[in-house]
């Protein structure tokens, strides 16, 4: 039976063959995922999904809505809010996926 900690599928099996010609598994945490964009569902740029990547810096991005939206979403959010604030817009007019970050530009 495998250990307690084992058992978890956190862990991906590897099937290997010992020296001694024993059948073994060994365990090894799953990759992490690759992040999306919260609006459209993109990859990422920019951020490093390595288990080892060492700075801030280098797991997000600095600007606003970093790590969590792409950049040309991002671009959208701030002419949106920008034109709620101006009058030009009503935030009923904006998609609800949108909305959220719209109102925590205006919020900010
Ligand atoms: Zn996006």
């Amino acid at each position: 039976m495998p250990k307690p900690m084992h058992r978890s599928r956190s862990f991906r099996r590897l099937d290997r063959v010992a020296r001694s010609g024993r059948h073994v598994l060994h365990y090894e945490r799953k990759k992490p995922s690759i992040p999306h964009c919260a609006i459209c569902g993109s990859e990422l740029n920019g951020i490093s999904v390595s288990r080892n990547a060492k700075g801030k810096s280098r797991k997000s991005n600095s600007r606003i809505f970093g790590g969590v939206l792409c950049s040309s979403c991002t671009a959208e959010v701030v002419k949106l809010a920008s034109r709620i604030e101006n009058g030009e817009m009503r935030v009923n007019d904006i998609g609800t996926r949108q909305r959220g970050f719209v109102l925590q530009m205006i919020a900010h």
